[in-house]
């Protein structure tokens, strides 16, 4: 019996890096798999493809998640289409980082809309279904950057604690309908989110880390994965750190 069989999961930015390998993962376990991408539109309408080849159903959506409406109106057609909705993977994020002298309002606002109001529009369009089926898993990414902040990233960090607030909220909240709220933290993954950082810097910090390496999106992927099925059923308001150490 594969981990997820039979579940309808949603992941938001699965066009590349941690989201791609989420959906995946999921589909391997066979869920069936709905997932969204933005910009990157060629690599979001051939994965729906890739995904089928673990002969489960996938199909991509082109959303916004920072756009409440469009949200709300994902679930539905995800619901349409699939007839359900199990998992719910917000996964979709940016960063614009500056120090704070520099921040421009724009930069600020972008990152607060796309990582953090994006895990509250799509929540709360999905548990709308979970609470009448009386269950679901939601799984937000945030960062151990929400945990311990860091220079450079006072947006990012923000909205990554913000989804550690949320998570543990909605876990309080609608535990009692069997539906569980978990975070998972990443620490430095190689992905082209971190390709932005310079080699030497990108060094300095590897050798900072415990394991002494970046990890990779399917070692996110797989965290995702246990906290998704009922390996997981007691476990809610969690922040599970996916960082080889880095933070402990
Ligand atoms: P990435 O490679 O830059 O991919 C980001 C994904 O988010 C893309 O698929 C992108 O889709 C999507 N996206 C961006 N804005 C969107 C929007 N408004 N609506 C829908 N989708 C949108 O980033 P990543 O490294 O895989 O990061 C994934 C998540 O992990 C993020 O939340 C990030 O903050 C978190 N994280 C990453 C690391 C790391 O070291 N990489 C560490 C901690 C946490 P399009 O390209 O189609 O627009």
């Amino acid at each position: 019996m594969k981990l997820v069989e039979n579940k309808v999961a949603l992941v938001t930015g699965a066009s590349r890096g941690i989201g791609r390998s989420i959906a995946l993962r999921l589909a391997q376990e066979g869920a069936n798999v709905a997932f969204t991408y933005l910009s990157s539109v060629e690599k979001g309408e051939a994965l729906a493809q890739e995904l089928e080849q673990y002969g489960i159903k996938a199909k991509g959506y082109r959303s916004d998640a920072s756009d409440f409406q469009a949200a709300d109106q994902l679930v539905t057609d995800v619901i349409a289409d699939f007839g359900k909705l199990d998992i719910l993977i917000n996964n979709a994020g940016v960063t614009r980082d500056g120090l704070l002298m520099r921040m421009s309002e724009e930069n600020w606002d972008t990152v607060i809309n796309i990582n953090l109001k994006s895990v509250f529009n799509l929540t709360k369009a999905a548990t709308k279904s979970m609470m009448r089926a009386k269950s679901g898993s939601i799984i937000n990414i945030t960062s151990v950057v929400g945990i311990r902040g860091n220079a450079g990233q006072a947006n990012y960090a923000a909205s990554k604690a913000g989804i550690i607030g949320f998570t543990k909220s909605v876990a309080l909240e609608l535990g009692s309908r069997n539906i569980r709220s978990n975070a998972v933290a990443p620490g430095f993954i190689e992905t082209e989110m971190t390709d932005a950082i310079d080699g030497k810097a990108m060094e300095e910090w590897k050798q900072s880390i415990p394991m002494k390496r970046g990890g990779q999106p399917e070692e996110v992927a797989d965290a995702c994965v246990f906290l998704a099925s009922d390996l997981s059923r007691y476990i809610t308001g969690q922040v599970l750190q996916v960082d080889g150490g880095m933070l402990t």
